[in-house]
């Protein structure tokens, strides 16, 4: 009859668009030999930055941190800290109590306007000893001269803990004028044109290296950090004689990987999907940060709607209209991505956060909606762990191990926000790992409290080389 004839009409037409979708995901599935081509390719890149004949062309820097060890309890005292390059931009007096290990905290978060972020540096540096004094007002600290450590969260090439040159801007900074300068002279500068007050700045610190610190305050066993948030990021302990840049071959050292600029070099452009490469075309630094981009918060949203119009010119989802909404930059933020891939939601409340982001969905649309999320975020947390994979075997074989106990301080808000990112990051260095027991810890908020025992750290060597 004519009514079975349309009945199958439309389960054809839906099965062929089934399988549409089903290719276009099947593009971010990464098998098991993926993985590991991803993880030994990190590890070769991890070596290229240390050795110092390929170090130049390094597109992971593997950069001096001056951080030797990790606190040892007695530090103590008040600080200042600050912590740009996150989410928010805050400032933070820590005070510390010696062999306590427990710390005290007061912090204030600014909004850094686009203008400013984007504006020259002269502009973010004021902006920022503006947002200083204001905290020193309302803690009624104008007078103190604290020590202060500064959390930057950008690729810097430090010639000691309180020097350093920014490499290059990442996420979503572009300010003016201060690639190639020392940022912590400009940090001062600031402060002597606001000639309002004085403070010690002790330390520059990588969010990464705050994070490895805050947990190894606790656990020791813990000497690699790790940032899943707006950006992502590695750094780890590494022994001396193999980091070709020191001429000291005794001990370790931290060293900041900058693992988002993997890839840079075409090595894994054989996984890389057109949407990646629209994403990257769209953002602010072309070409660069390119692991970055694949495994970030800043990033995945822009993936994910990418595909989104994709799927719509091809009419699969929202009736075929791309909707202006939908050609918004940045409208998917990790918050909402971690909403609507949280297991708890019934698709109805997808579409009641699609509708919020502007978005007119069928109850079909958002099952396809939700499948891309997850292929998404799923591929994220998996190259991550391969990465991290890496870090934990070369350390293993660094120290001739046939099982090596390790702890990761870890921090940002893809980890901490998503459902299922920290999990499948869990799974996969299991999988590429096997040899390596690795325990993850959450750092409460590293980038603050891990800057202070820098600093206290620091300014004791300080002292003790003065006397
Ligand atoms: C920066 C790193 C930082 C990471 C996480 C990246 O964009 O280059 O220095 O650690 O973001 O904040
Ligand atoms: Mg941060």
């Amino acid at each position: 009859s004519k009514g079975a004839a349309m009945v199958t009409a439309v389960a054809l037409r839906v099965q062929a668009q089934r399988k549409q979708i089903d290719k276009l995901l099947a593009l971010f599935r990464l098998t098991h030999e993926h993985l590991v081509g991803v993880r030994d390719k990190m590890r070769a890149e991890l070596e290229y930055g240390l050795k110092k004949t390929t170090h130049p062309m390094a597109t992971v820097k593997m950069l001096p941190t001056y951080v030797y060890g990790i606190p040892d309890g007695t530090e103590n005292g008040k600080f200042l800290a600050l912590d740009l390059g996150g989410t928010n931009f805050r400032v933070l007096l820590v005070k510390i109590k010696r062999g306590r290990k427990s710390v005290q905290m007061y912090s204030k978060i600014f909004a850094i306007p686009l203008e400013i972020m984007q504006g020259t540096g002269e502009e973010l540096f004021d902006h920022i000893v503006q947002c200083i004094s204001d905290f020193l007002d309302y803690m009624g600290l104008k007078g103190a001269h604290l020590p202060l450590g500064f959390t930057f969260s950008f690729p810097c090439r430090q010639m000691s803990i309180d020097k350093g040159v920014l490499i290059k801007w990442t996420k979503g900074f572009k300010a003016t004028d201060c690639e190639n300068e020392d940022v912590v002279e400009m940090l001062r500068e600031a402060i002597k044109r606001r000639n309002e007050f004085d403070l010690d700045i002790v330390a520059l610190i990588n969010d990464t290296v705050g994070t490895m610190m805050t947990c190894a305050y606790e656990d020791p066993s813990c000497e690699i950090g790790l940032i899943a948030g707006t950006g992502s990021n590695a750094c780890y302990m590494e022994e001396m004689r193999n980091i070709e840049l020191m001429k000291e071959n005794k001990g370790k050292m931290c060293i900041n990987t900058e693992w988002g600029g993997f890839g840079d070099n075409g090595c894994i452009d054989d996984i890389q999907t057109q949407y990646d490469r629209e994403v990257d075309e769209g953002s602010l630094n072309q070409g660069k940060q390119r692991y970055e981009k694949m495994t970030s918060g800043m990033y995945l949203g822009e993936i994910v709607r990418q595909i989104l119009i994709d799927l719509t010119r091809q009419g699969l989802l929202f009736h075929g209209k791309v909707s202006e909404r939908l050609q918004t930059r940045g409208i998917f933020e990790t918050k909402f991505l971690s909403q609507i891939e949280s297991d708890r939601l019934a698709l109805l409340q997808v579409r009641g956060i699609l509708q919020q982001l502007g978005l007119d969905s069928t109850c079909e649309d958002s099952i396809v909606v939700k499948e891309v999320c997850g292929a998404v975020s799923r591929r994220a947390a998996q190259l991550c762990g391969a990465g991290l994979a890496a870090i934990v075997e070369k350390r293993r074989e660094d120290q001739g191990l046939e099982s090596l106990k390790i702890t990761v301080g870890v921090d940002g808000t893809l980890y901490k926000l998503h459902p299922h990112f920290s999990r499948v990051l869990q799974e996969t260095v299991k999988e590429l790992a096997p040899q390596c027991n690795v325990t993850f810890m959450l750092s409460e908020d590293g980038s603050g409290k891990g800057a202070a025992l820098i600093t206290a750290v620091a300014k004791r060597l300080q002292q003790s080389q003065k006397e």
